[in-house]
This record gives C-alpha cells, sequence and structure tokens, in this order.
C-alpha cells in the first residue's frame, strides 16, 4: 500500500512519457464495486489491442480489494477506482506497471447526476468505420491518452456549457469525452455501436441489462443528431457520474421526462 501523496512512479515510465497505457475507473459503493466484472473484460481487451502485457486479473482484484479496504467508508460513502497498467519502463524489459488508486468523487459530479448537463456536438475527426480500416489508431480502447478528451472538455467550457458529444464525419453520434450517449425514444433505449470508434460502456451495459429485465427493447445501433432533439430523453452515462440527463445540445433545450430519468435511474440502482 503506498501513500497517493507520495511520488510512486518513475519519471521514465512510458504511461507519463507517452501516455502508453490504459486504465479503468470503477464506482465501488459502500465497498461494493460496480461492474468489476465488465471492467476488467474491457480492461484486457484494451490491453491486446494495445499489445500490453496486463497482469493477470487476479492481481487487479487484490489490488482493489486492498485499495477498498483501506478507504474510510465511514466518511465517504463512494470512491471512484482506478486501475492503471502502463507499458514500463522506458527501453526497459518490457515489465508492465500497474497500480491501483482510491479517488473521492467530485462535488461537481455529484451536482451533474442531479441537475444534469449542458452540452455543445463537436467533430472527433473520423468515418464512423475506421477503427475497421486502422487498428492501430486504437479506437476503442481505454487508453491513457485522454489529452483531445481533455481538450475538447475545456472547449466546451470556453462555449460556457459542460460536456461534449462527440461527432463522426457523417454527422453520426460517437460519445462523449468521457461518457456514452444513451436515448430513449417510445420504449426503446438506443446507443451508438462500438463499431463506430467508441468505448463499450459499462454503465451502458449495466443500464441495457436492467431495463431488458423490466421489459424495454434496447438497442445497439448509428445514431443521427436529429435523434437526439427528438427522443424523450437523452443521457451521458459512466461509471462515476451515472446517468447525466442531457438538458440542452447546441443552445437548443432537451426534452428530458423526469418521470423515465427517475425510472432509469431506479432500475440502474437495482442491480446494486
Ligand atoms: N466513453 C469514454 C470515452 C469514456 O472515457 C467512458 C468512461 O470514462 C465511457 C465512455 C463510459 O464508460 P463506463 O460506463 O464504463 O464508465
Amino acid at each position: 500500500m503506498a501513500d497517493p501523496r507520495e511520488p510512486f512512479l518513475r519519471a521514465d515510465d512510458l504511461g507519463v512519457l507517452r501516455g502508453d497505457g490504459i486504465f479503468e475507473t470503477i464506482l465501488v459503493v459502500r465497498g461494493r464495486a460496480r461492474e468489476m466484472g465488465p471492467h476488467l473484460d474491457r480492461m484486457a481487451n484494451s490491453a491486446r489491442l494495445m499489445g500490453v502485457q496486463l497482469p493477470e486479473r487476479q492481481a487487479w482484484q487484490r489490488a482493489a480489494d486492498a485499495v477498498i479496504g483501506a478507504w474510510p467508508w465511514d466518511d465517504e460513502p463512494e470512491m471512484a477506482l482506478k486501475l492503471v497498467c502502463t507499458r514500463g519502463i522506458d527501453e526497459g524489459d518490457g515489465t508492465p506497471t500497474g497500480f491501483a488508486l482510491g479517488m473521492q468523487v467530485s462535488e461537481n459530479t455529484k451536482r451533474r447526476r442531479a441537475d444534469g448537463v449542458t452540452a455543445v456536438t463537436l467533430e472527433r475527426g473520423y468515418d464512423p468505420d475506421l477503427r475497421e480500416r486502422a487498428p492501430w489508431l486504437l479506437l476503442s480502447a481505454k487508453t491513457l491518452s485522454y489529452a483531445v478528451n481533455m481538450a475538447a472538455m475545456r472547449e466546451a467550457a470556453d462555449r460556457g456549457v459542460d460536456e461534449v458529444v462527440f461527432t463522426a464525419n457523417d454527422g453520426s453520434v460517437l460519445e462523449g469525452p468521457t461518457s456514452t450517449v444513451v436515448l430513449a425514444s417510445g420504449g426503446t433505449l438506443s446507443t451508438p455501436p462500438p463499431s463506430s470508434g467508441i468505448l463499450p460502456g459499462t454503465t451502458q451495459g449495466a443500464l441495457f441489462r436492467a431495463a431488458e429485465q423490466a421489459g424495454w427493447r434496447t438497442r445497439v445501433r448509428p445514431v443521427t443528431t436529429a435523434e437526439l432533439f427528438a427522443a424523450d430523453g437523452v443521457w451521458l452515462a459512466s461509471s462515476v457520474r451515472l446517468l447525466a440527463p442531457l438538458r440542452e445540445l447546441d443552445g437548443t433545450e432537451l426534452a428530458v421526462d423526469e418521470q423515465l430519468h427517475a425510472e432509469l435511474t431506479k432500475l440502474h440502482e437495482s442491480l446494486y
């Protein structure tokens, strides 16, 4: 166990020098990690796409348990658990660097869960079939190279909104910089397909699982921006933010059916 305030990584770690590594962020509530299996599956897939030697699954579970065990649950009922694995030291022997880290859930994130978010669409700059053509671009891998995603968030802030909905060259909806787009229309939940180069969301996966059990239809399919404006509700979903309703897109107010929002949130929570 290490003190997160103390230096931990070597300065020549490739995660630091090149963002060459992968990570997962998992919500832990009162000591219970949510969607651990899907997160570890996705981490293994990211490692495969990157050619990173990922330590075995049990090692991540042990690291996660140690961090969860050390968290002050009585004072802080939620934790964002990060699992990080880099390619290791530059010019080293190929041994990866791996660690788990517990972080507080920010007030900003909690506020957005409750109040929802405003967003702009921003171009991501690729065709929705690029993932197949160019696997070296690591689309659909959760790599540590989030500088572009964070720049997009700053662009959103400069434009006076909270969030971003990335679009592909054909105008179709991709994802947020740290979230999955989910929309509801007429009893069907839809989300864009990972084949368009986006991350398969564990929160979206869990929500769809719960919704199907409750009789909803679910579809993973290309989504147009126009559909977002016409939907009964649109959410930006991710592990720590949960389901944040999208209240405004490109300056236009979106109708969010509050009852629907409450229903989906309840369905999602019922899994835990
Ligand atoms: N898409 C991107 C680019 C993300 O970074 C994230 C999570 O941070 C998501 C989608 C949502 O994934 P999850 O629901 O597994 O947290």
